[in-house]
């Protein structure tokens, strides 16, 4: 055997966790609890670089936005590896960074890796927009209306950094009132408004995870 064949793969489907969020999990300290945080907004994508294994987590909540939460959370996975400028950051440039990344990163690992399932996507997205249900005019204009705001979340966290030697209660509060500065309340309304009452089915979510995953584990 050639060493190509001897080496195990760096990264398997096997050593791939994947699993559905039925309800919302985030501990939120102080006044940030008090906004009306949907289920679709909780995922999770991380990598062990040690023992190449992956993690993955995705909301079952309204088809649409717990799509678009499940493609972000695609992008986390071997961000880091596969664009290492990112490690070279630190603090909120570093979680900026990231997050902006997989954003990017997932969308075009979606498009590539499940056509079929964007074209579905966006015929059943024109079906509810005929029906005056959702304002958007597309599945993308969407997604990155939500990549906007979750990016515009994720910068006005500096202020959990610049206070860090505050304790945890405080800088919470500081942060839910950046929050209100930037208008979240208003972005979470209209998130949840985008709710056409259709959940995600578990097994579809999964294929289209799985295919991803395989192209992900090719990258
Ligand atoms: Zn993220």
């Amino acid at each position: 055997m050639s060493e190509k064949e001897s080496k195990p793969e760096r990264y398997s489907l096997d050593r791939v966790t994947v699993e559905m969020r039925t309800e919302l999990t985030w501990e939120m300290p102080g006044k940030i609890k008090e906004f009306p945080w949907p289920l679709e907004l909780q995922g999770k994508g991380s990598t062990n670089e040690q023992d190449g294994s992956m993690h993955i987590e995705f909301p079952k909540g309204d088809i649409f936005l717990s799509f678009v939460t499940a493609i972000h959370e695609l992008g986390h996975l071997r961000q880091e590896e596969l664009k290492p400028a990112l490690k070279a950051k630190t603090g909120i440039a570093r979680d900026f960074a990231q997050e902006s990344d997989a954003w990017e990163r997932g969308w075009k690992r979606f498009i590539k890796s499940n056509p079929d399932t964007l074209k579905s996507l966006e015929n059943k997205f024109q079906k509810y927009h005929k029906q005056g249900k959702l304002e958007f005019a597309s599945f993308q204009e969407l997604y990155q209306w939500i990549q906007q705001n979750a990016l515009r979340m994720v910068e006005v966290q500096r202020v959990l950094f610049e206070g860090s030697k505050k304790p945890q209660e405080e800088r919470m509060n500081m942060l839910a009132d950046e929050l209100e500065k930037i208008g979240v309340r208003d972005f979470l309304t209209r998130y949840a408004e985008t709710r056409v009452g259709e959940i995600i089915d578990e097994q579809k979510m999964r294929v289209v995870i799985k295919k991803t995953l395989k192209h992900i584990i090719a990258e």
